[in-house]
């Protein structure tokens, strides 16, 4: 009995000792993490996003904070505390953009497993970086539209004043 369980350990060991495969898989090829209600962590589109700011509003655990962008409209986008998220999906449920939401949990990626520690919670937020080009266009757009708004009332100005002095004219 005892030679039998001796033997037995010496082949799981060397089995153990020879075999290729690593112990634990590696998540970043195989999605160990992925079964089908794992939420994953926040996508933000943050060009699709209104800045309604609902998702704020209805995190339960104040997870999420609006960055201020510097656009007229559609001036906020949310960022995400992971550290203080409790992935109940709420922001992606009230987001009201369609056909996208534009805070959505990926479902399923695997992005939240890093390498090393994190140090403290700031290095625990999925930021929104946005590209100078698009604030470049996102502005220049937003002043074309201003100039043809404002030339637009200037005409709707200008045909009212004529319209008016016709009428007087017509009195006299
Ligand atoms: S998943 Fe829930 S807790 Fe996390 S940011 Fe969204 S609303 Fe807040
Ligand atoms: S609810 Fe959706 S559209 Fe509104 S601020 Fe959040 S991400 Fe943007």
């Amino acid at each position: 009995m005892f030679v039998t369980d001796f033997i037995e350990k010496v082949a799981r060991v060397s089995k153990a000792l020879t075999t290729k495969s690593p112990a634990v898989p590696d998540v970043h090829k195989h999605a160990v993490h992925n079964p089908q209600r794992y939420r994953g962590m926040h996508e933000i589109d943050y060009e699709t996003c209104i800045g309604c700011d609902s998702c704020n509003k209805i995190c339960p655990t104040n997870a999420i904070e609006m960055k201020k962008l510097p656009f007229k409209k559609q001036n906020i986008v949310p960022e995400v505390n992971l550290s203080v998220c409790i992935f109940c999906g709420l922001c992606e449920d009230v987001c009201p953009t369609k056909p996208k939401k534009s805070i959505k949990l990926s479902g399923g990626r695997y992005d939240m497993l890093t390498g090393g520690w994190h140090e403290d919670q700031d290095s625990f937020w999925v930021n929104v970086d946005i590209p100078e080009e698009y604030i470049k266009s996102r502005l220049e757009a937003e002043e074309a539209d201003r100039v043809k708004k404002e030339l637009a009332k200037k005409k709707r100005e200008a045909q009212a004043k004529a319209k008016a002095e016709a009428e007087s004219k017509a009195i006299l």
